[in-house]
């Protein structure tokens, strides 16, 4: 038996269909339904649905073999117990800084909002900035608006959310895809069923 984790939302939309050209259907059936440990149209494979931040707990602990999650995630979770096999490339967006344009960023301490405090931390370390970072877990955009923070750490695709709400992106810390990952002890135990899908899902890449 394999249990594949899933990322929800808009890694979800384009997981499946790249999970689909490997070989591995969900039909839109389960997909619909309350479950929440679905099935697919192979016996021995199964698959959960999970909010991305969870996915790489849930590999982590072996409560999953394989998962599919941002690199941002990954990042934030440290992906300790676990092995980032491949780059699905898909999902690709910028963990970046952004500032409404008249913003001073030249603050003895830095205030930030973000979801990524880890990532962000590593960051302004690196560059010898003095922050304190404030976790959110959404509407990172608001924080500069209502002077919450003096900017902000954030996923950027389009530009279009930072834009609609008069902030422009500054550094850019890091490009982000999906990843496929694999519990470190199943990539052992199960190595030639992980390698196998391994195989069929780069072969679809
Ligand atoms: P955009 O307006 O296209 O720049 O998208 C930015 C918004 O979408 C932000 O709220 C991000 O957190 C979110 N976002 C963008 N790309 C991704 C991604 N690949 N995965 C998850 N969230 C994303």
């Amino acid at each position: 038996m394999l249990t594949i984790a899933l990322s929800k939302g808009r890694i979800l939309e384009q997981t499946l269909p790249l999970l689909e050209k490997a070989g591995l259907v969900v039909s839109a059936e389960e997909l619909k339904s309350r479950k929440l440990i679905l099935d697919t149209n192979l016996e021995d494979v199964k698959v959960i649905i999970i909010r991305a931040s969870d996915v790489p707990v849930f590999v982590q602990h072996g409560a999953a073999d394989i998962g599919i999650a941002g690199k941002d995630v990954l990042l934030e979770h440290g992906a300790n117990g676990l092995f980032e096999l491949l780059d699905l490339g898909i999902a690709k967006c910028r963990l970046m800084v952004a500032a409404e344009p008249s913003q001073d960023l030249n603050q003895s301490t830095l205030k930030i909002a973000t979801k990524y405090v880890n990532s962000t931390k590593q960051y302004f370390q690196a560059k010898g900035q003095q922050v304190e970072v404030i976790k959110l877990y959404g509407a990172m955009e608001l924080a500069p608006i209502v002077g919450l923070a003096h900017c902000i750490v954030d996923l950027v695709d389009t530009g279009n959310t930072l834009k609609a709400n008069g902030l422009i992106p500054l550094d850019h810390i890091q490009d982000i895809s999906s990843r496929l990952v694999v519990n470190s002890a199943s990539f052992n135990t199960k190595h030639t069923e992980i390698k196998d899908w391994l195989t069929r899902i780069e072969a679809n890449l």
